[in-house]
Parts: C-alpha cells; structure tokens; sequence
C-alpha cells in the first residue's frame, strides 16, 4: 500500500494543474473575512527537493514545473518573463517562485505549503493535514514544524478520508477540502466518492476539489462521471477541468518510444467552484497544454454543470 511516494512525481504535470487550481480556490476563498478552514486528505511530505535523489530518478518535473519555467520564464524561477502568461499560472509559477529566491528551480512545494502560504493568520484560517505513509508524516512533521505556524496547521497521521468527517461542517461554515490520493490501490477511486457523498451530507456548501489520473483504468474513467452525478443530485455546481500532455515522441537510441513517465493526463474535479474560475482557467489551460504538451494524445477539457 505505501509504496508511492510523491517526491518521485513532485512538480509534474498533474502537480501543474492541481496547484495552480488549489492556488485559484484558495485566492478566492479567502478575500471573505470568515475564518477558512482548508483540509488536505492527502497531505504528503510537503515539500521537495527538486534535485534531489528521488525527484531525479524519474524527473517528472522535467515534463512539469521545470518545462513551464523554461517555456514562459527561461531568465529565471522568480517571475514568469513573457508578457502574457494567463493570471492564475503566473499566481502559480509567481507562488512556486516564491520558495525559489535565487532564481533556480530547486524546491518544490506541496499542497501543504503551498496552502500555508495563502491563508491568512488574522482571520484564524485553518489548515489540517492527514498522512499515512511512515516516511512522509516525518517528513511532514519536521516540514511543518519550520514553519513555526503554531496552530493554524494541524498534522494527524490518520486516513484521511476518515479524519475529514470530524472537521465538516466547520464552525466558521466555510471550507476548501483537497483529496488527492495515489490512487495506487483500485479502491482509492470508491473511497473518493463515498467521501463526496458523504461531505456533501455533512457540508453541502464547502468547496471540494479532487484530483484525479486520467488512464485507461475503468475505475478512473468512471470518477468524474460519478463525481458529477453527487454533485447533480445534491444540486450543487461543479467544474473538471483535464490536461494531457500526450505522448513522449522522442526515441532513445535504440530508436524506442521514450515511455519514461506513465502518466500522461489528469485532471481536478471542483464542486462549489468559486464563479469566476472556468472564465480564469481557460486561458491557463491552453498555456500548459502550449507549454507542456508533447504529441499524440496532448489536449485539454474544461467542463461545468450544476
Ligand atoms: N497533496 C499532495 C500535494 O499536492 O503536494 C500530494 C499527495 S500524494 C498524491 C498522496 C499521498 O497520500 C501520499 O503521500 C500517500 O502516502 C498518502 N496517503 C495514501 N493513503 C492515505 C490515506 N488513506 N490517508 C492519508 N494519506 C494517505
């Protein structure tokens, strides 16, 4: 069960999508003085070092993160260098900076930090973190700990998908909840849905946003489909947006397809999506996909209901 680990996969293109979505929400979310109480169910280790041992054995950041900069910001990590980047990836590449300062790709932050770093101390937001995995709650706890952020963050190590219950309905009624599992085991795909249902009974006004791997799995090809159904039958809106990235073209000099990195598309599924997000992550999507995409398969969908 634990064999992911997220520091192989840190700052690829799924992390691209869902970072720069979580960083949309959570601007959003919190211009309302109301206290916003943000719960990551799938915290990992919260920070990773891009050249580090484990993101260098695969390098998805490669095709990620480091692709981005190199394609919108090639003079250096701190700010987006074209003129016309879309507003919600230049806040993510401006964000990812932000942990950067010399200008050089090194750290990547995870949702954790990423989440910290927008919430507000004076409005008493909250953040609550849940990891399993023996080596990352460490690394999460010891991550954390540096920020010196007292208790605005909480760590559990606790499975998530159980631990959320006890925070919904927050006293404050406002809440932004992040699953994103590895889905490494096929049950991943049912957990996330009963959880759906199930804070939506609870809390059918907070604001949930799902991660999900777009692969030829039946399991994932029925998420969003289920995923619209709660949202529909509780009558609340929804939004999915994917990104694909296609295929790896290149060869390597065998003149084999080069099929280093699996995954090739996912995508965030939001429910109770602030209104101003399709409008905003429209442009933001088609310069991903101009920047990070590669060939056979690479596109991008961006859809609503409710
Ligand atoms: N949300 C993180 C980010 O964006 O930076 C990445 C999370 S990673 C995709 C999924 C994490 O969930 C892994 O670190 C894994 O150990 C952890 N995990 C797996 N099952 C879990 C569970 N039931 N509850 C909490 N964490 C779990």
């Amino acid at each position: 069960m634990f064999s992911y680990r997220h520091a192989f996969h840190a700052g690829n293109h799924g992390d691209v999508l869902k970072h720069t979505v979580l960083i949309a929400l959570l601007r959003y979310l919190t211009q309302k003085d109301a206290a916003l109480v943000v719960v990551d169910t799938h915290a990992g280790a919260g920070l990773y070092r891009l050249d580090g041992d484990y993101a260098g054995t695969s390098g998805e950041a490669a095709d990620g993160v480091v692709k981005l900069f190199s394609a919108l910001a090639p003079a250096g990590a701190a700010k987006p260098a074209i003129k016309d980047v879309a507003p919600l990836l230049q806040d993510y590449m401006e964000t990812v900076g932000g942990f950067n300062p010399n200008g050089q790709l090194k750290i990547y932050p995870g949702s954790p930090f990423i989440a910290q770093r927008l919430l507000r101390q004076e409005a008493r937001d909250k953040l609550k973190l849940f990891e399993m995995h023996p080596t990352d709650i460490k690394s999460l706890v010891a991550n954390v700990s540096q920020l010196e952020a007292g208790r605005q963050v909480a760590v559990a190590r606790e499975d998530g998908f159980e631990g959320l219950k006890a925070f919904l309905p927050p006293p404050s009624r406002r809440a932004l909840v992040l699953i994103d599992p590895s889905y490494e085991i096929k049950t991943d795909y049912t957990k996330v849905s009963a959880c759906i249902r199930d804070s939506l009974q609870r809390f059918a006004t907070g604001t949930y946003a799902i991660w999900y791997p777009v692969i030829a799995r039946p399991e994932a090809h029925d998420l969003p489909r289920r995923l619209k159904t709660l949202a529909n039958q509780a009558g609340k809106p929804w939004l999915n947006a994917t990104l694909a990235i296609g295929q790896d073209e290149a060869r390597n000099v065998a003149g084999e397809p080069n099929s280093r990195h699996g995954l090739t598309a996912s995508g965030m599924f939001i429910i109770n999506p602030p209104h101003t997000l399709k409008a905003a992550l429209q442009p933001a999507l088609a310069q991903m996909q101009q920047a990070l995409g590669r060939g056979r398969g690479k596109g991008q969908l961006l859809e609503s209901g409710g």
